[in-house]
This record gives structure tokens, sequence and C-alpha cells, in this order.
């Protein structure tokens, strides 16, 4: 054991925990633009306790969820774990990683020092009741996102996951590639193959909002590997056809239409009249992509408030518009008379089950589906990088920092 952390860059030898590591961490009196909410400091390394893993963070992706946490918007994440009974009052968040074993804890069976690994985001109690009844652990009280909801996430050197979190790192990947997609991967899958009566199939149409995004990015790839169809609605032309080489069968550009946020009332007649025109041609446009009279059979939604009333109006009768974020507001409006009379689905989904994430992360494995790696960042530049995504600069696909990986592409692959 030694008694300061490694560099960055680096690690120790697999098995050598330090007792201490650098991490970029948040706190309370720090709240608000991500720049200045990250800051690096030197503290303990967490102990894993009975079911838990240690793992030495090559590479850690950069998620919205972090964004949000450096605002304490709409939670503050310390202060719900304080009142829980956490003594911790900072916040190291990163719900990507990709690593090394250096430890276990008690019970651990599966996973073992050495071991090259990632994590996905699903956190629960073990011992939470619904959990132990067998139900969906992501729909139990204890349900949580790691490395947002919960502390010790990848912006530290080493973090602290459950064993359930830690899968197989696909062996052809870099650090860096192995660290960007898996929480955007397996909420993707969750949302298209989650929700029963409405799971993808093969001759299904899904409108994917943000497609050459995070979840954008996996989402088309999932739904053009199964046989089914995905139109991305992106911001401009190069996105589109960065979508296209996905395999999206073709894009909208939402920047052709202003019909955007909280509808007019349904008693204006002439606003609902013009948001009805910008609608319209909006699921025209859908057509026009496809060369035929088809609306989606799903929609993949996150950016909610403005956007909502579309997916809802352009979803196919008895299809679902399926939500997991309101990355512009949290206000959304349906006009029900889109809603009910067509019979439609309005589902929140929300993180990942262990089934969901082992079926993604083999899909990952295999090759089937590539992580979009868009833009690396150093340690340093996390808060940057978050900036960067609320801001949304342009990146395709997904974010990542590099830790204990020396540079890009340098990292020890499997
Ligand atoms: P991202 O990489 O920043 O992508 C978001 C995409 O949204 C952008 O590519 C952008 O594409 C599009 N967009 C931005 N403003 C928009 C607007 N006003 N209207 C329509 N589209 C807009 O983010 P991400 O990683 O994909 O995450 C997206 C959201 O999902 C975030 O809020 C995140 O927190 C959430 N999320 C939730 C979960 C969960 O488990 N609940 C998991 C993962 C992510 P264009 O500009 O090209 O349209």
């Amino acid at each position: 054991m030694t008694a300061s952390p490694p560099p960055i860059g680096t690690l120790p030898p697999p098995g050598e925990v330090p007792d201490t590591m650098w991490a970029q961490v948040i706190r309370k009196d720090r709240f608000g633009d991500p720049r200045t909410a990250f800051q690096i400091e030197e503290l303990p390394v967490p102990e894993p306790k009975a079911n838990e893993v240690l793992i030495g963070v090559m590479a850690a992706g950069i998620n919205f969820n972090n964004v949000w946490a450096a605002h304490g918007i709409p939670i503050d994440v310390i202060a719900v774990r304080q009142k829980a009974g956490d003594p911790n009052d900072f916040h190291i968040g990163g719900s990507d990683a990709s690593g090394v074993v250096y430890a276990v804890g008690d019970e651990v069976e599966g996973v073992a020092v050495g071991d090259e690994v990632i994590t996905h985001p699903g956190w629960w109690n073990p011992d939470d009741p619904w959990i132990e009844a067998g139900k969906d652990p992501m729909l139990g009280p204890s349900a949580a996102i790691w490395g947002y909801n919960t502390n010790f996430g990848s912006f530290g050197q080493f973090c602290v996951a459950q064993e359930h979190q830690v899968l197989p790192k696909a062996p052809h990947l870099t650090w860096e590639e192995a660290a960007a997609p898996t929480l955007v991967g397996t909420t993707a899958y969750r949302m298209l193959f989650g929700w029963e009566g409405h799971t993808l199939k093969d001759d299904d149409l899904v409108l994917v909002w943000g497609g050459s995004g995070g979840l954008g990015s996996q989402a088309i790839q999932l739904i053009s590997n199964h046989g089914a169809r995905a139109v991305a609605v992106v911001s401009n032309p190069e996105r589109g056809e960065y979508c296209k080489r996905l395999g999206a069968v073709g894009y909208v550009n939402r920047g052709d239409f202003s019909h955007w946020g909280v509808p007019p009332h349904w008693e204006d007649a002439a606003g609902q009249k013009e948001w009805l025109t910008g609608a319209r041609g909006f699921g025209k446009a859908i057509w026009d992509v496809l060369g035929e009279r088809r609306n989606p059979d799903i929609v993949l939604e996150h950016p909610g408030e403005a956007t909502v009333p579309t997916s809802i109006f352009v979803c196919e009768p008895g299809g679902m518009v399926v939500i997991c974020a309101g990355t512009t507001g949290y206000s959304a409006t349906v006009d029900l008379r889109y809603h009910w009379t067509r019979q439609k689905r309005f589902q929140g989904s929300h993180g990942t089950n262990d089934e969901q994430a082992v079926s993604y992360n083999q899909l990952v494995v295999n090759g089937d589906i590539d992580p979009c790696l868009g833009k690396i960042f150093s340690f340093e530049d996390i808060g940057l990088a978050h900036y960067e995504m609320e801001q949304k600069f342009e990146t395709y696909g997904n974010r990542v920092a590099l830790l204990g990986a020396p540079k890009p592409g340098e990292g020890r692959r499997c």
C-alpha cells in the first residue's frame, strides 16, 4: 500500500491500492457552471464492502447526469444522500468506467483482481424486498443511477461498483472506447426492448430524437441491427449523414420547423392551427424520408418539453413514445385528443437492469455496436467536458475522459 495517489495517466500494479486518489469532486458551495463545480481533490480510496468491487479507472464516460449534479438540479444529490445517512459532503460522479479490478469485497465471486472490466449504471440495494421478490430492480424503491445518485463513481482514480454492475470489457476496444457507450447504450436498450407490448419488432419504424448524440447513436445501431428502421432527428445535415452511416434510413432536420415547446392552449384556435401546421409538416417530413405514409411505431424521446407534443402527435396509433429525460424542460404538455383517441402509450424509462445491460454489452463485445467515441478529454478537463455537453458543443456520439489510461489509444488492451 502506498500513501500517495498515482500520477494521472498511470495506475499501480493490480492489487496495490494506494491510501488516497485524485478525483474530480463536486461540492454544494460550488454548484453551478460545471467548469468550476468540478475541482480536483485528493481523497481516500474507498473500500469495497460486501458484494462490491474496487476498480482502477482507466477511462470515464461523460454523461448528462453529472451536468445536473454540478448544478444541483433537479436534485441536490449530496443532500439526498446525507438525508439517508451518508456522512460524505461531496460527490464523485461518473456513471461509465473502463478499468481494472483492484480489490473485491466479501461474497464477490464472479470478478477477480486483474480483470479488465466496464460498469453498467444500474445500482440498487440487494436487501430491497422488491428485488428479493424477483421484480425488475430498476422499478424498485432503492434503484439508483451509479455515479449520479451514488458516490465514488468513475471521476476518481478508483471507483466502487456493485458486483452485478461489473461486466467484461470488449477486448477489441481501447480503454476510452470501452468507457464511452454503456450508460446511454443500456438506457436505449431498455427503452427499445424493456416495455412489454411495445418491444422493438423487426418491421417497426422508430423516430430517434438527437440521433447523433450519445443515446441516439446507440439507439440507431440497436434498431438497425434488429432489422427495424430508424429515422433520426438532427439539427443539421452533417449530423444527419452521421446517423445514416450508423444505420438510420434517413433524417429530419428539426431546424426546418419552429413549432417547438408548449403548444398554444386548445381554446386558442389560431395558435392551434399554426402549431398543427408545424406538427403535420414534421410528420410529412418523416413520410418524405421513407417514401411512404408511415408513422413511427416507437418514438425515442429525451428532449422533453420542446418535443413531446410533436412526438405524441406523430406516433402511430397504438404506438409508444418512450422517454428517459427532459433536457429542454419538464413541463411537457400533451394534447390528449391525439393520445387517447389513438390509444398511444407514453412510457417513462430510466437506467437499466442486469439482463438488459448484459445483452447490450454482449452486442458491444461481439463488435455489433460501435461505441461512437466522439471526443476525448483529459482528467483535468472533466468540468469542461460537462460544460461543452450542456452548451451543445458539436460532438458526435459520446465523450470520455482519461484517468489511468496514458494517452488516447495507448492504453493497455486485453
Ligand atoms: P447528448 O449526447 O448531448 O445528445 C442530445 C441530443 O439532443 C443532441 O445530439 C441534440 O441533437 C439533441 N437536442 C439538443 N437540443 C434539442 C432540442 N431542443 N430539441 C430536440 N433535440 C435536441 O446527450 P445524451 O447523452 O444523448 O442524453 C440525452 C438526454 O438523455 C440527457 O438529458 C440525459 O441526461 C438523458 N439520459 C437519461 C438516461 C436515463 O437513464 N434516464 C440515460 C441516458 C441519458 P441535434 O442538435 O442534432 O438535434
